[in-house]
């Protein structure tokens, strides 16, 4: 269910790519790429570090699109 959210401050919708006015509702979907739950240490520099195998980020998708 996505939630219904009143623009605070100017965006641009991610799929008409139409502006998003302060004070405009706007809704806010979740996109995951890859997987961010999968971790491994890669230790190629010789300093263990963590890799995360994805990301997940938000798209502000507009009242229209919906
Ligand atoms: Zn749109």
């Amino acid at each position: 269910m996505r939630k219904l959210i009143r623009s605070r401050r100017e965006y641009k919708c991610n799929s008409c790519k139409s502006p998003i006015r302060k004070g405009d509702l706007y809704y806010k979907k979740s996109v995951t790429v890859g997987s961010p739950s999968n971790i491994t240490i890669d230790n190629s520099t010789g300093y263990p570090a963590m890799v995360q195998h994805g990301y997940t980020f938000v798209d502000k998708i507009c009242e229209r699109c919906n």
